[in-house]
């Protein structure tokens, strides 16, 4: 096909009124025009062109365009521009130039050429616009998408995009890529120890640390507060991805400068492959996650490989989420009784309620695993309720005038900011007309370290209303006696895993030993968990615990079952 050649129509070129027309918008126009002749020098430019370039008509008419250039453009754009302009006559694209102050700029640049009835070109026409300050907003606004303004690492979006070409390159290749995500330990008390700003540059200098513990081809990013996500591409073999792990964990654990003074943070690295552990991005990245998950559960400083043992308990968590909500409802749970002992005379004088969740597909579960998803999507509320009453409703029936015995109940420490139970629950044991000696309620320690005002308050009414509080679980956490004179408690419960150690473990002994006595002093009485042997009964009763809990007495049971225990043991 032959080539179009614009040419000017010969009746508008006859006629002037259009002629002054052409002059006026060469005169006017806020783009700037050039016109060169076949030689390619310059005959004529418009004012536009000199408030663009400086250059006035005069510098610039007879010389070869050239003379704007800058040096700074892909030499492929020009001779994509002469090739197209040999081809079609015309050709339009970005240029970037220099004005005559020697400052660069960016044109949007529009060539057409004239030509004569053979086709041979008589004039050429450049339009340009200067897109300059247009192009500067679009890097700044490509920079703030796609860039971490702190550490100017990639951001999660752009992280995004190269792990998908990544993806795409691996498939082709039949090579793997390796994505690691680094969590920093400790780094939330060091910003609020130091300030933020402090931490700000924790930040970047983290940023550095891991960034030099990577290659070129490698995309290091940030992906939020103190997480970070290494793409490493082209991994021939899972331990060079460990190589990777193991150096950021090592330059980690250097001490660095903050202010004036040295802190250290660690790291925990979890760790996925592409296509072995996942078939697309989102999912590599959930699985990773729940590999730094699992780094995170073994202690601080550590890497750890997703398994798809983890999606597995992953899979399960969500399971038991969604059915959760259902299952009050559905009559799913039941409570059982442990029987607690009175050390001297072996008689069983109290017991603790414990949930058990009968679900339809996996069974009888633990309330160690449902509780804290009870906890996390705030059903917990309603279940502690509905046990409250139940245990309340029981209780009644056990506790006649020949019987007294008292039953506690676990509360999670959300129960306690949700809802106003304290009020509720009293009313329903008047309602029933149980005497509330005839209840306990468990708390764990970490409760008495909540400082909201609130928190105390509750406590402080339960036991004005007569129920008695226990702190469940004590010397697993934070094990402040101090913390036990501020608030009014009634018992200690010494947790399982220091009386499982007292057989054979001096130190814990003497330790379980110290706990009954300072007890004691502070006016508590002490209930010791998961007595399950004589010897363990035996050293307790020297150390003059008072009562015990375990399966030395018997394990957890239901309602009939512990009524029938009664029965016969009154
Ligand atoms: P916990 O309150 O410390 O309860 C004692 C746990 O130790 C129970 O586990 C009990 O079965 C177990 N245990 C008792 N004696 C022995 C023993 O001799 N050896 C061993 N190895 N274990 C013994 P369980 O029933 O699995 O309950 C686990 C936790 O779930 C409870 O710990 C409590 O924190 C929580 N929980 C149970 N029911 C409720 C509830 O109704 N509400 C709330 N908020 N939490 C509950
Ligand atoms: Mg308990
Ligand atoms: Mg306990």
């Amino acid at each position: 096909m032959q080539p179009q050649h614009p040419t000017l129509s010969p009746d508008l070129a006859r006629d002037e009124e259009a002629l002054r027309l052409v002059a006026a918008i060469f005169e006017t126009s806020g783009e700037a025009i050039v016109v060169t002749g076949p030689d390619n020098r310059i005959l004529a430019v418009n004012p536009a062109f000199s408030r663009v370039t400086g250059f006035s008509a005069a510098e610039v008419i007879g010389a070869d365009p050239k003379l704007l250039g800058s040096g700074r453009n892909d030499p492929s754009v020009f001779a994509g521009m002469w090739d197209s302009l040999r081809r079609s006559g015309s050709w339009s694209g970005e240029v970037r130039n220099r004005r005559k102050n020697g400052e660069e700029y960016v044109e949007w640049l529009s060539i057409t050429s004239i030509c004569d009835a053979d086709g041979k070109v008589l004039r050429r026409v450049a339009i340009f616009t200067d897109i300059t300050r247009h192009k500067a907003a679009e890097e700044k606004i490509w920079q703030q998408t796609n860039f971490d303004h702190l550490t100017g690492l990639p951001n999660r979006r752009l992280f995004q995009d190269r792990l998908q070409q990544e993806m795409r390159r691996a498939q082709r290749e039949g090579s793997k890529v390796a994505v690691l995500f680094i969590d920093i330990d400790r780094f939330r008390e060091i910003n609020e120890a130091h300030g933020h700003d402090a931490g700000d540059v924790l930040l970047i200098e983290i940023g550095q640390r891991i960034a030099g513990c990577m290659r070129e081809a490698d995309t290091l990013a940030r992906f939020s507060g103190d997480k970070f996500m290494a793409l490493v591409p082209d991994v021939r073999e899972p331990g060079a991805a460990e190589r990777v792990a193991q150096s950021i964990l090592a330059a980690l654990a250097e001490a660095f400068m903050v202010g004036r003074e040295l802190a250290y943070v660690a790291g925990s690295i979890g760790i996925a492959l592409y296509p072995d552990d996942a078939t697309d991005a989102d999912e590599l990245l959930k699985h990773v996650d729940q590999a730094l998950n699992a780094a995170k559960a073994g202690g601080s400083g550590g890497f750890q490989w997703f398994t798809s043992y983890m999606q597995e308990a992953a899979q399960l968590r969500r399971q038991l989420v969604r059915d959760l909500r259902g299952a009050l409802a559905a009559g799913q749970f039941e409570v059982h009784y442990q029987p607690i002992a009175d050390v001297a005379s072996g008689r069983i004088v109290k017991a603790e309620a414990l949930l058990r969740w009968r679900h339809p597909e996996q069974g009888l579960i633990s309330p160690a695993v449902f509780i804290p998803l009870a906890e996390e999507i705030g059903v917990i509320v309603e279940i502690g309720d509905w046990v409250f009453r139940t245990v309340a409703r029981q209780v009644r029936q056990w506790c006649g005038a020949s019987r007294r015995l008292q039953v506690s109940v676990n509360k999670s420490p959300k129960q306690f900011v949700i809802g106003n139970s304290h009020e509720v629950w009293v009313d329903y044991l008047r309602e029933i007309d149980l005497p509330p000696e005839c209840l306990v309620i468990e708390i764990t320690e970490g409760l008495l370290l909540d400082a909201r005002p609130e928190v105390a308050d509750k406590l402080a009414q339960f036991r004005t209303a007569g129920i008695q509080i226990a702190i469940d679980d004590f010397g697993t956490g934070y094990s402040a006696l101090s913390y036990l004179q501020k608030f009014d408690v009634d018992y200690l419960k010494i947790d399982k895993s220091f009386i499982q150690r007292i057989g054979d473990s001096t130190s814990d002994r003497a330790l379980a030993d110290a706990m009954v006595a300072m007890a004691h002093k502070l006016g508590l009485q002490v209930i010791a968990e998961g007595v399950e042997t004589e010897i363990q009964r035996d050293h307790l009763a020297t150390f003059g615990c008072d009562y015990i809990q375990g399966w030395y007495y018997g394990k957890p049971m239901p309602a009939a079952e512990f009524g029938r225990l009664l029965d016969n043991r009154p």
